[in-house]
């Protein structure tokens, strides 16, 4: 097999053309989108655009037609069992939420428990707390270790007090820690628990196999996979997803309404409510095939050779304070610099036209836990290049010595 081209690979992206000067490190917020997936998205709305499931007319069989065969495309992809246990949802916080409101009103009851970790993102901790503190639900977290893993001696004592659901992220959004997401469900499987991923980073990082992971629930975003934003999508099992309660009503998810009651429609109908983003699942299939053109082990190689060099010249600047592990590690290195304020560095990066992220990163509990008040946080896709990492050093270099001066 040919190796990987980064520059064949980059030259996919308009932006880049758009913006030649930019060292563009922020993909854990949000991944830039390859040609293909931008004219899928053109192309529904110039050719095909319908609304879905109601038309009586042709042309809107045609846009069903291309819907279900995006939901057909992912759950492929993540080797789902059935197709209708791909949902489409805005998002993987809006996956997160359904899922939460969803089991509250049926599987939990008050005194019962739920284990998070403390470095999830808010997505996944929000949720669960608007509905546990009106259930008199209880919310256990699994605490770190000394070098910001997770502490599975833990995760297996507070399993055994018998949460009901355990929820964890796949890969921190913070750290880029790769948890051990196989042996966790395994463990609580084995206590019994209903297992949920959020696959937010884990999505672009390794193709999830859902029937080998055999988790209940996977959710993700499409913009962390090369798709748009605003569309994402919720996988559960037939079993699981005939748990929730609908978090929203209205449209395409009933089946019979009058004032008295409501009777469902069959899934994944009953989960979506309203008109979905049409155009937005045709362009997250468009990423999904548009990915699998390329081996997906290169394109992580690269990355950890992104990431080695990265954490090499990073030996070399003083006054940098590492909270990423470079082991296990998806290409997320959150860092700060002495006692400098992050938006400070972020700032003096931002001048230097290098995109990063500062502060929180919405996983307040873990910068509480490591009493900190937040993290520069560089993350690479498999379309930076080793000048992107050089650049980002000098960069970081210059601003450690505008600082410190
Ligand atoms: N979980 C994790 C781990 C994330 O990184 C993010 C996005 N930063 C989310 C959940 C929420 O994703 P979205 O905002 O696309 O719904």
């Amino acid at each position: 097999m040919p190796g990987f081209d980064v520059q064949q690979f980059r030259q996919q992206f308009a932006f880049f053309q758009h913006h030649p000067d930019w060292v563009y490190l922020d993909n854990a917020a949000t991944m830039h989108k390859p040609q293909a997936v931008v004219q899928a998205e053109l192309e529904f709305y110039q050719i095909s655009n319908s609304n879905v499931h109601r038309g009586a007319h042709q042309l809107s069989q045609q846009a069903t037609a291309l819907f279900e065969q995006a939901r057909s495309s992912i759950a492929s992809y993540l080797n789902a069992a059935r197709v209708h246990e791909v949902i489409f949802t805005s998002g993987a916080t809006a996956a997160l939420n359904q899922i939460a409101f969803g089991l509250m009103h049926t599987l939990l009851q008050p005194g019962d428990r739920i284990l998070l970790t403390q470095l999830e993102h808010h997505a996944n901790i929000v949720p669960w707390q608007l509905h546990c503190q009106r259930h008199g639900v209880i919310i256990d977290v699994v605490p770190l270790t000394p070098d910001h893993s997770l502490d599975l001696q833990a995760y297996q004592d507070l399993l055994a007090l018998g949460p009901k659901v355990v929820s964890f992220s796949h890969i921190s959004n913070v750290l880029g820690h790769i948890q051990p997401v196989a042996q966790m469900v395994a463990l609580a499987k084995a206590a019994g628990a209903v297992t949920v991923i959020d696959g937010a980073q884990g999505v672009v990082y390794q193709q999830p196999d859902m029937q080998q992971l055999d988790c209940d629930f996977y959710v993700f975003s499409g913009h962390k996979l090369y798709g748009p934003t605003g569309i994402g999508v919720l996988y559960g099992k037939t079993s699981a997803l005939q748990l929730l309660t609908p978090l929203l009503g209205g449209g395409e998810m009933i089946e019979q309404v009058s004032f008295v009651n409501t009777t469902f429609n069959k899934l994944p109908f009953r989960l979506e409510a309203g008109t979905p983003n049409i155009a937005g699942a045709v362009g997250l299939a468009a990423a999904i095939h548009w990915l699998q053109k390329f081996n997906n082990k290169q394109l992580q190689q690269h990355k950890a050779e992104l990431l080695r060099e990265f954490y090499q010249g990073l030996s070399h600047i003083k006054a940098v304070d590492i909270l990423s592990s470079p082991v296990h590690n998806a290409g997320i290195v959150a860092l700060n610099v002495d006692t400098e304020h992050p938006a400070d560095v972020a700032v003096l990066l931002n001048q230097q036209q290098v995109a990063v992220r500062a502060g929180q990163h919405c996983a307040m509990p873990l910068f509480s836990s490591l009493q900190l008040p937040g993290a520069v946080r560089f993350s690479f896709a498999a379309y930076n290049t080793l000048d992107d990492v050089n650049r980002s050093l000098l960069a970081l270099e210059q601003a450690i010595e505008i600082l410190t001066a």
